[in-house]
């Protein structure tokens, strides 16, 4: 039995416009479903939040602004949480909302209650949901980014594994989208300064991430002895073969020596 926590990204989740990307949902669900029955621990970290928020209200692109992009969360949270809970239901699977901020990981006491309660839901096999509470977070207090959220998540409960799903295979030797001699790397022992500096800036309109916050991810990840994997969000049945051991992605391995 592993504690897994997955993170799936907007481009994951829905179509540039916002409309939901029904095959990967559902995929998803399924894939995670099953594996909670053969026993493993899920936690899910997902975004699209605001993605989907602009879909539902059919606006012409993700608000540039923070009470739009604000607003765009708040439809679009409510309408992600219906989706899964709707999903996870019909194989009887129970999840969970809850909605963090920098602040609430910050503050001790806070943190505290986030753990108690993420204990609780695991020990009822609930299935927490995980975004940032957008609708509040500001930049000031804000995580800013899912893959740093999801590290952080995995740390506060001890979690065996982190595996943010994304847009793209893992990590490359250079932007694949760039250089056609760009090489897949398949182990990430040690986060070097070589391995840092392949992280650029988000390169996907629709959600906040890229390759610099997934390897911040992973250095959160590691330093705490969890390893981390990035790979393709377009299969979630990917799951699978890396809960078999199979090389999927990219694996940072933990420092055992913190685990
Ligand atoms: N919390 C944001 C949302 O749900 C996503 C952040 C991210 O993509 O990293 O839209």
């Amino acid at each position: 039995m592993s504690r897994i926590v997955v993170k799936v990204g907007t481009t994951t989740l829905a179509y540039p416009g916002g409309r939901l990307n029904i095959r990967h949902v559902d995929e998803l669900v399924k894939v995670l479903s099953d594996l909670k029955n053969a026993g493993h621990e899920i936690i899910l970290v997902s975004s699209g939040a605001i993605g989907v928020g602009v879909g539902r209200l059919s606006l012409s692109g993700r608000p540039a602004d923070m009470p739009g992009k604000q607003a765009a969360a708040a439809v679009g949270q409510c309408r992600l949480m219906d989706i899964y809970d709707t999903r996870f239901s019909e194989y009887d699977h129970v999840v969970g909302q809850i909605l963090l901020t920098r602040e609430d990981l910050d503050d001790p006491e806070r943190r505290g209650n986030f753990e108690n309660t993420m204990a609780k839901l695991l020990e009822w096999h609930v299935l927490p949901i995980i975004n940032e509470n957008d609708t509040v977070a500001t930049a000031e207090i804000a995580v800013g980014d899912n893959d740093t959220l999801s590290a952080i998540v995995a740390t506060c409960i001890n979690a065996d594994i982190n595996i943010l799903m994304s847009d793209i295979d893992g990590l490359y030797t250079a932007d694949p989208h760039k250089d056609p001699d760009a090489k897949l790397i398949s182990v990430v022992p040690e986060l070097t300064e070589e391995i840092m500096a392949l992280g650029g800036g988000s390169n996907s309109s629709q959600g906040t991430g890229g390759m610099a916050t997934k390897l911040r991810a992973a250095q959160i990840c590691t330093t705490h002895g969890i390893d981390m994997i990035i790979c393709n969000g377009s299969h979630p049945s990917l799951l699978y073969d890396i809960m078999d051991g199979k090389a999927i992605g990219t694996r940072f391995i933990g420092k055992k020596e913190n685990a």
